[in-house]
C-alpha cells in the first residue's frame, strides 16, 4: 500500500476566460464522467473545486472566481499550492494585458514564489495565431518575473479538450 500524495493546483484567470468549463473537461478526461453541457455552466462565482486522480496523485484544482470583485480572496487559497494554471481568453486580444496585470500581481505573491505556471491560451478552437503571439509577447515582457520557475505557455480548447491532456501531462510532471 501506498500512500496517495495530493497536490493542490490554483486555477485562476479572468472571469469567462473558461476556467470552469475547463475544469468540467479535466474532470471527464479523468474519470469518464461526461462534464456539464457547456450551456450549463455558470460563471464561477467563489471557488470550485475538484480533485482528479493522475496516475497515483491527488491533484485538487481549485478554480477561483475571476471577477474583479473576488480577486481579494484569492490569498487565502495561496498557502499550501504546487502550481498555478493560469487560464487565458485567447480569443478576446481586447483583455490579453488585463489578464497580464493579473498575472504579474499573482507571481510577484510571496506565497506563490517558485511555483510551476501553465499559462493556457485557451479557446484556440475560436482563436486566431495573432492572439497566441499577443500572449506569448506578453508572457516575454514579465520574463524577469518568471525567470526562477517553470514556465509554459499552451494553445488548447476547454470546450474541444484541445490539448488538456498534455496540459494535465505537463503540470504533473512539474508538480511532483
Ligand atoms: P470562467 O468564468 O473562467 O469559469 O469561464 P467559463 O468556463 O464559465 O466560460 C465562459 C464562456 O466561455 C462560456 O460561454 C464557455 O462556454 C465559453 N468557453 C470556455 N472555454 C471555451 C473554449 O475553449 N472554446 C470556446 N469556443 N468557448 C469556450
Amino acid at each position: 500500500f501506498t500512500r496517495q500524495d495530493e497536490y493542490n493546483v490554483l486555477m485562476l484567470g479572468l472571469d469567462s476566460s473558461g476556467k470552469t468549463t475547463l475544469l468540467e473537461k479535466i474532470k471527464h478526461i479523468h474519470t469518464g464522467v461526461p462534464g456539464m453541457p457547456a450551456e450549463n455552466i455558470l460563471p464561477t462565482v467563489g471557488v470550485n473545486i475538484s480533485k482528479v486522480t493522475m496516475n497515483r496523485d491527488l491533484i485538487k484544482f481549485m478554480d477561483l472566481g475571476g471577477q474583479a470583485d473576488l480577486r481579494g480572496i484569492w490569498e487565502a487559497y495561496f498557502e499550501d499550492c504546487h502550481a498555478i494554471l493560469f487560464v487565458i481568453d485567447s480569443a478576446n486580444g481586447e483583455r490579453i494585458d488585463e489578464a497580464g496585470d493579473v498575472l504579474i500581481k499573482l507571481i510577484k505573491s510571496e506565497e506563490l514564489e517558485g511555483l510551476p505556471v501553465l499559462i493556457l491560451a485557451n479557446k484556440c478552437d475560436l482563436s486566431d495565431a495573432g492572439s497566441l503571439v499577443k500572449i506569448k509577447e506578453m508572457v516575454n515582457g514579465v520574463a524577469d518575473l518568471l525567470d526562477s520557475r517553470d514556465v509554459r505557455v499552451m494553445e488548447a480548447s476547454g470546450v474541444e479538450g484541445t490539448r488538456v491532456q498534455t496540459a494535465m501531462d505537463w503540470l504533473h510532471s512539474r508538480i511532483i
